[in-house]
């Protein structure tokens, strides 16, 4: 079959896969170097999902009142509900301080207070003084802080001879003996087939949020890096742990940045009543997102949702006044305006929980090397592999993530996983030699995709998938509907097989790009419901009804979920590190929750 593809050559000391804000700081950073980088993209850098990222990134400056980063590697910690490994937090806290100096000197165009420091505004979860009271964190470029790092990041890796294949699509890794030597792709333009060998490769393809029917993310993010890396004999972890964004616009699901309540909005249900008062009597509307998605959701079962079928909530901003919604808020102003008809600055916007971010991902360590977990070492790396940003699982976020620690997460991990690589390998060096057959796979699944002439449209598959996991694997899960959920996406998954494409040609063949991007999302959607299933107990993001209490006894343990060839998905546990990285900060002993 390979004869009917020719396959372009390429040779490269690092590949990294995504140009979002993770691989871009990832690129940028092997480029700078000295290793000769090539960076491939399905879609064009700077219209990667980080372009929607609104609220900000965290970092304990301190600009607005006194701030440390052990206070926010203490608010992490807890936002992860205990799940999230203390040595990377710790990292990533430390890290955020000089991570946000250097993109302002790079040139990200940061709002400022009047004394010209970089402005920092509330965020869900982000208190002083462990857990004390609220903190100005979130360091913003008015709600348009990814946008602002997205192009910054682009023109610095672009100014240091980074290479990029733009609208190249991934298909599959290269994997001999345990490694991972580089990666196939097709080139969607002209449908050219491209072998990229290298001495690793850096998977920053974002998360999975389109495997539901409702989601925040780009239609882009298809979990391209998770299902690369099924494929590849490697498991992705805590799976189960999906965080749904309280202020998704009613209908439309386009994001309300947290920001917003940050600068002072409030939810009220149809009886006027601002509910999260009852909810979390402290941090109140800034409480973390599953704990206001969850009170939201309540509101709307025991009938105070508003609307004719009472089912949203309203967020109000109206309050603040138009002056501050125009400089802090410009971007949510025009899409409530857009997706809801709604002038902010006069009425409530109308909202609903949404899928938002993928907790879980590859299993990395905090240099951003892919683990490859065994009975005798949980920790244990597979060389050649990193995984970095929202596909990667690090794991910083644990069972849930606080709002502005991603865009923090895509910047430290992809700076950490540039310096290891250049500790790793010397520029230049040969590459190993590559099976006569190292494509052959990728090739023949390619094929039988472009080629399939069965019952099924890519669209419907995909619609039964997103229908299941919304439905099954949603904010409240109890066994009966994980267990009906599981059955169901064993099915709908079983008939890709019998998937229908139309278009034969290699020319822009998005027919066979959707078709590739299902696959992947379907493995994903399948590990997540199985993980979810498994999982006893509640935790963040993961609010089981039959299993109420975070049970650290028996789960205070990452999920690994592993897809074999026929389809079987298979669950083993790796323990969560309770250490710290240096002795400047403690091990912080769970606690139960008060919000
Ligand atoms: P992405 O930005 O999704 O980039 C993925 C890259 O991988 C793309 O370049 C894509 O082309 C490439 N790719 C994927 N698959 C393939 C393939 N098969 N072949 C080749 N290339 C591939 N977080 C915060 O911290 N603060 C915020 O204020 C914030 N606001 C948000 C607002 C919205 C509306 C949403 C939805 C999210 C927000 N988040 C925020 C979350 C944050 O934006 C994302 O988690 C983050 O941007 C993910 O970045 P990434 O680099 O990992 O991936």
């Amino acid at each position: 079959m390979a004869q009917a593809y020719p396959i372009t050559d390429h040779k490269y000391d690092v590949i990294v896969v995504g140009a979002g804000g993770a691989g871009l700081r990832a690129t940028m950073g092997m480029a700078t170097a000295g290793l000769k980088t090539a960076c491939v993209t399905k879609v064009f850098p700077t219209r990667s999902h980080t372009v929607a990222a609104q609220g900000g990134i965290s970092a304990a400056l301190g600009n607005m009142a006194e701030d440390n980063w052990r206070w926010h590697m203490y608010d992490t910690v807890k936002g992860s509900d205990w799940l999230g490994d203390q040595d990377a937090i710790e990292f990533m806290c430390r890290e955020a301080v000089p991570a946000v100096y250097e993109l302002e000197h790079y040139g990200v165009p940061f709002s400022r207070t009047p004394e010209g420091k970089i402005y920092q505004r509330p965020f869900g979860g982000h208190m002083r003084n462990y857990g004390e009271a609220p903190v100005q964190r979130a360091c913003a470029a008015a709600d348009r802080t990814g946008h602002a790092m997205l192009h910054t990041l682009y023109q610095q890796s672009l100014k240091q001879n980074a290479e990029f294949f733009i609208e190249y699509f991934a298909i599959d890794l290269i994997m001999e003996n345990g490694e991972c030597r580089g990666v196939i792709a097709i080139c969607m333009e002209d449908g050219s087939i491209h072998r990229f060998r290298s001495h690793a490769v850096v998977l920053a393809t974002g998360g999975y949020g389109r495997a539901y029917f409702s989601a925040t993310s780009a239609h882009s993010c298809t979990g391209d890096g998770g299902g690369m890396v099924l494929r590849a004999g490697l498991p992705l972890q805590d799976l189960e742990f999906v965080q749904f964004h309280p202020t998704g616009i009613y209908g439309a699901g386009v994001l309300i940045t947290e920001g917003a309540r940050g600068e002072g909005g409030y939810l009220t249900n149809s009886e006027g009543e601002r509910f999260m008062e009852r909810y979390a009597p402290s941090a109140k509307d800034l409480a973390s997102r599953d704990v206001v998605s969850r009170a939201m959701t309540v509101e709307i079962r025991e009938g105070r949702g508003v609307g004719a079928n009472k089912d949203h909530i309203y967020l109000h901003l109206e309050h603040l006044g138009a002056d501050l919604l125009h400089q802090r808020l410009p971007g949510i102003t025009e899409s409530s305006s857009i997706f809801a008809g709604v002038d902010a600055t006069k009425e409530p916007i109308p909202v609903l929980p949404t899928v938002h971010y993928n907790m879980g991902g590859i299993p990395t360590n905090y240099h951003g090397q892919v683990l490859r977990p065994t009975d005798d070492d949980p920790d244990a790396i597979a060389p050649g592999l990193m995984a970095i940003g929202e596909c990667a699982s690090a794991s910083v976020h644990g069972a849930n993530r606080l709002g502005t620690n991603s865009l923090l997460d895509l910047v430290v991990f992809g700076r950490a996983a540039a310096i290891k690589a250049a500790e790793l390998i010397t520029p230049g060096t040969p590459l190993k030699t590559l099976a006569p057959d190292s494509a052959d796979r990728s090739i023949d699944r390619l094929d039988r995709l472009r080629n399939a002439d069965g019952g099924a449209r890519t669209s419907e598959i995909r619609l039964a998938m997103q229908r299941a996991m919304q439905d099954n694997a949603a904010v409240f899960r109890t066994s009966d509907v994980l267990a009906e959920g599981v059955k169901k996406i064993d099915v709908i998954s079983t008939t890709i097989s019998d998937i229908r494409l139309s278009d034969r040609s290699m020319i822009w063949n998005s027919d066979l790009v959707e078709a590739l991007e299902l696959d992947n999302l379907m493995a994903c959607a399948k590990a997540t419901m199985h993980s979810a299933d498994a999982r006893h107990e509640s935790r963040g993001a993961h609010a089981h009804e039959d299993h109420p209490d975070r049970d650290d006894e028996n789960w205070m343990k990452h999920t690994l979920a592993w897809i074999a060839d026929d389809g079987r998905v298979t669950l083993t546990y790796r323990p969560v590190h309770t250490w710290t990285l240096t002795d400047e900060v403690d091990y912080i002993v769970p606690k139960a929750r008060v919000y």
